[in-house]
């Protein structure tokens, strides 16, 4: 029983049964005011909550499009791996697990490869699929980014990785732990060609993946209120037995605390994104594409950190973030609470 279903059957019942077409699910609860969106409202507002603008998980299909110029993007097909390297078996097969996860989301893994363009500059994207088993990273979501280092550095295209992952894939034991290695050298392979390695961080980025590629971009972007972290607060509580500031493992917070660059809410993504790698590789700006292995001497290095902090601090200063005022992130309740 649905909202509708409640309270309007008695009128237009035999009016819903006939579009048999018409889904379920119109409505949907915001989980942080608890205010009901309609669910096209929610589509068109790329996902944000119109009453508190809170950032809800985002389909990666919808994100893509979004992102790209016009929609369009080649979409890269994934590396096939060994499935189910040990035959593991918990509830259910892993194997099983993997057929159902293929047939609800219509992919081979968790994870989306796609070339394209945003404000006109050209780009390599991988983006993980939160809805396919939790966005964990087992052999072939590690493979993915491997891929799409690869093609960033043949191409000669920034790349930027959109993570939504619960972490390591448990199923692949061992075989998804050595993914967090692996992932480090693929972007590793981008920053020493002198490409842009960009990362926007979305809710939620925990695990093996917050432990590997995710935390050694050029440049940390987050979604705003995503929660981005290790191990969950209820963990660390326990382990410590302390109690946690308010506001902990939030991309807010990580900002204050240095491990992320800019929060970005969605409408300026593309915007964001676009003057970051402008910055990074025109020239005129001083940002540098090297040729071959490149400078790699001391000096060199800390030349192209200095660019890059100064190209993030003046992206990250002309962010100006458009909220609602029932909004209510870390700073605004620091605010409240000194008024
Ligand atoms: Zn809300």
């Amino acid at each position: 029983m649905n909202w509708l279903s409640n309270f309007i059957r008695p009128k237009i019942r035999s009016l819903v049964e006939a579009q048999k077409e018409v889904p379920d699910n119109l409505w949907t609860k915001c989980p942080s005011c608890e205010g009901m969106l309609f669910q096209r409202d929610l589509k068109e507002r790329m996902n944000t909550c119109s009453h508190c603008g809170h950032h809800l998980r985002w389909p990666v299909t919808e994100r893509l499009e979004i992102l790209f110029d016009g929609g369009k993007y080649q979409n890269l097909k994934l590396p096939s791996v060994p499935a189910d390297p040990l035959k593991f078996k918990d509830r259910k097969k892993y194997v099983d697990r993997l057929k159902d996860a293929r047939e609800e989301t219509g992919r081979d893994d968790a994870m989306v490869v796609g070339v394209g363009q945003v404000e006109g500059r050209d780009i390599v994207v991988a983006a993980f699929d939160f809805d396919f088993q939790g966005g964990s990273m087992g052999t072939a979501v590690g493979e993915s980014i491997v891929m799409a280092a690869e093609e960033a550095v043949k191409r000669k295209f920034p790349l930027l990785i959109i993570p939504a992952s619960g972490g390591a894939r448990m199923q692949e034991g061992a075989f998804s732990l050595m993914q967090m290695p692996r992932t480090i050298i693929a972007v590793q392979m981008v920053k020493e060609v002198g490409l842009p390695y960009l990362v926007l961080l979305t809710d939620p980025t925990t695990g093996g993946v917050s432990a590997s590629f995710a935390m050694v971009g050029d440049i940390h972007m987050a979604e705003p209120g995503a929660m981005i972290g290790f191990a969950g607060k209820r963990v660390i509580q326990e382990t410590i037995r302390e109690a946690l500031p308010e506001g902990f493992q939030t991309a807010e917070y990580l900002v204050e605390h240095g491990m992320v660059d800019m929060v970005v809410p969605r409408d300026q993504q593309r915007a964001v994104i676009a003057r970051l790698i402008g910055f990074l590789t025109d020239k005129s700006t001083g940002g540098k594409v090297k040729k071959g292995k490149g400078d790699t001497s001391i000096s060199a290095r800390a030349k192209a950190v200095d660019t890059k902090s100064r190209a993030a601090g003046a992206v990250a200063s002309a962010v100006v973030v458009k909220m609602p005022t029932r909004v209510t992130p870390a700073a605004t309740r620091k605010k409240a609470a000194h008024a």
